[in-house]
This record gives structure tokens, C-alpha cells and sequence, in this order.
């Protein structure tokens, strides 16, 4: 985590993640007073202190969602379903839902015992780090890319062979809503999130257009985080994204380039000096009127400002010139074809807004 002290002295840490904030804010506004279950979500910067690497930053973003109060599968289904709708809805076809049970306190126990059990049997195989983990949080193993730790693992015991009736019955159900939707999922016995407060599903997005780093994001059930933050026990499941890793994605396949650019700008250009405060008294008033507008501001000469809506993106310009003027009129260029026409002063904001439907259509 990024923590530091401050001038007075104080541990502050920047936040890694925002369920444990969402959590919070759930027990001191005691949404859980109000009808259940109660659906958020959140876009935000998250902080992490660790080498930077291919789209993983010490800054980066993530947008989520929490459902708070039920504890059914449909509730793990329904939040499954959207992340994996969202993912499609940004163009990458390619991404693979894993699917893990974490169990509860009733079976994860004996099963943690288990595993502890077998991969002490086979130490010399692990990690430096991942060797106290067996005594201290022995599910961190799971999350451990070295190969030493994956080799230790695959012949170790694992959560979804040891679930009890009710973690099975319910990992059954998530699956069979999601079959009824036509989510396609792989269930993972490796897929473990090393926190103690999941509990039942556990999922995990990864695309296949990112290499090593491919995970875009993940989530799961947490019915006992909101009891342990102080609040009265409420199961709830969730899922967070990784912004950066989203973009990339989108870039590695190529589809950064095809976004439509839905700017429909004006640009107001003056041919000489004295126009400027009608330049600006017409911009006011198209920005009144919905549209987005610019204008030189730097006494540019008008092949300059004419550069200018290149770079600006602009699809109509606007000229003032000084014959025009004498007659109440305007040059309005439409940049998408090259055509022009003399549009009256008066008529300019219904013409322009003309314009920007025609050019929705195309
Ligand atoms: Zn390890
Ligand atoms: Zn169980």
C-alpha cells in the first residue's frame, strides 16, 4: 500500500481499493436501514506502491459495483453478469469469466488445515514469501505467480473439491443462472482471493489480448466485511474493473482508433479585428443554446484560425466577415463536405442545430 507520514506526524495510506470505503460509507449512512438490497457503484483513483509496469501504475482506476443485502445466488448472477456485459459493451470479445467457490467459516476452516497440511509436506517447493504465509494466511498461496508455488499447488487440496451441502448447493445455482443467460464461465480451483472476508463465489475477467498481465478485473461475495467493519451482518458481492487495463485492451484490439468522435463543434472565426465582439456575444449564445463552441482568443490572422479547427476538431465554422456583416449574415462552412451557404443572423442557432442532426445520421 502507499503509506506515508504526513507533517503531524501521521500514518496516512491512499487508498488500494474501495470496497472497504464502500463498506463504510454503507454502515455510517446506515443505508442498510433503506430497502435491500442496495446497488452502488463507484469510478475512481487508487493507489498501490510497487514497480510500474505495462498497465499497472502507482495511480490508476477503477470503476465497480457493490449489491449489499442478499445472500442469494441470483444476487452473485446479476452482479456476474453485469461485468461481463460491461466488457463486451467496450469491444473486447475475447475475455474469459473464471469461476471459484471460497466456501464459509463452516468448511473453509477444515479445509485451510488441509492445505496447510499438504503444502508443509512439499515447503521446499515455495517461495520465500509464501513459506511464513502457510502459518500466518496460507490462501495468499493461491496468488502467488512463482513457478515453484503453481507446481507446489497443483496436487494440493483445493476449496471447490471440499465445499459443504450449502457453499455447494449455492456455487451450483450461480452456475446454473448463469447457464440460463448464456454467460459462458471456467470454473478455477486455483482462483482464491487471499482476503479472509470472502466468502462463497469468487470470479476473475481476464483478456485474452494482454499476455501476462491480463487480468481486467475481478470480484466476489463478501458476506462478513460489513459485520466486521461494525455493522450489522449483510452479505453482499461485488466487482471491480481496472480502467487501464480496459484501455488496453481496447487499443490491443484495435478499436481505440474506430471510436466515433461525437464533436459536433463550432467554430466562430472573425476576418478582421472589429468582429471579435460579435464573435463572442454569438458564441454566448449558441453555448446557450446546447452547442459546443470556440473561438481565438490570441488575434490570430484567419488562415490561422482556420488551423485552429483541425486541431479543435471542429465540424462547422462560423466566419464574420466584413461584407457579410454589413448585410446581417454569417459564412457557415460545414468542414464534414466542404459546402457553404450565407445564413442570416437570426436563423444561425436553428441552422447549426440542422447541421448536427444531419451529421448524427452519417
Ligand atoms: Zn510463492
Ligand atoms: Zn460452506
Amino acid at each position: 500500500m502507499y503509506t506515508f507520514t504526513d507533517r503531524g506526524d501521521r500514518s496516512l495510506t491512499l487508498r488500494p481499493e474501495m470496497t472497504a470505503s464502500v463498506v463504510r460509507a454503507f454502515i455510517e449512512h446506515n443505508l442498510g436501514g433503506q430497502s435491500l438490497p442496495v446497488k452502488l457503484y463507484y469510478f475512481g483513483n487508487m493507489f498501490r506502491y510497487e514497480r510500474p509496469q505495462a498497465g499497472r501504475y502507482r495511480e490508476f482506476w477503477q470503476l465497480g459495483v457493490e449489491s449489499l443485502g442478499s445472500p442469494e445466488p441470483a444476487a452473485d448472477a446479476e452482479v456476474i453478469t453485469l461485468a461481463v456485459k460491461y466488457i463486451q459493451d467496450t469491444g473486447i470479445q475475447k475475455a474469459t469469466l473464471l469461476l471459484g467457490s471460497m466456501g464459509d467459516e463452516q468448511c473453509r476452516p477444515a479445509f485451510i488445515r488441509g492445505l496447510v497440511d499438504d503444502l508443509s509436506s512439499r515447503s521446499e517447493l515455495l517461495c520465500d514469501d509464501c513459506r511464513p504465509r502457510l502459518e500466518f494466511n496460507p490462501l495468499r498461496v493461491f496468488d502467488c505467480k512463482n513457478p515453484g508455488c503453481r507446481a507446489a499447488l497443483v496436487d494440493a487440496p483445493k476449496m471447490v473439491d471440499h465445499l459443504c451441502a450449502e457453499c455447494n448447493d449455492h456455487f451450483d445455482q450461480v452456475k446454473r443462472l448463469l447457464d440460463d443467460v448464456g454467460v459462458v464461465y471456467q470454473v478455477d480451483p486455483m482462483l482464491v482471493r487471499g482476503f479472509d472476508y470472502y466468502t462463497r463465489t469468487t470470479f476473475e475477467l481476464t483478456s485474452d489480448e494482454l499476455g501476462a498481465q491480463n487480468a481486467l478485473g475481478g470480484g466476489g461475495r463478501y458476506d462478513r466485511l460489513v459485520a466486521d467493519y461494525g455493522g450489522k451482518p449483510t452479505p453482499a458481492v461485488g466487482f471491480a474493473l481496472g480502467v487501464e487495463r480496459l484501455l488496453l485492451a481496447v487499443e490491443a484490439l484495435g478499436e481505440g482508433d474506430n471510436i466515433e468522435k461525437p464533436y459536433t463543434g463550432v467554430y466562430i472565426a472573425v476576418v478582421e479585428d472589429d468582429a471579435r465582439s460579435l464573435a463572442f456575444k454569438l458564441a454566448t449564445e449558441l453555448r446557450s443554446a446546447g452547442f459546443s463552441v470556440e473561438l481565438d482568443h490570441m488575434a490570430r490572422s484567419l488562415r490561422a484560425q482556420m488551423k485552429s479547427t483541425d486541431r479543435l476538431g471542429a465540424s462547422t465554422v462560423v466566419v464574420i466577415g466584413p461584407d457579410e456583416l454589413s448585410k446581417g449574415e454569417v459564412t457557415v462552412r460545414n468542414l464534414a463536405d466542404g459546402t457553404e451557404s450565407a445564413v442570416a443572423l437570426a436563423d444561425l442557432a436553428g441552422h447549426l442545430g440542422a447541421v448536427r442532426n444531419d451529421n448524427k445520421k452519417v
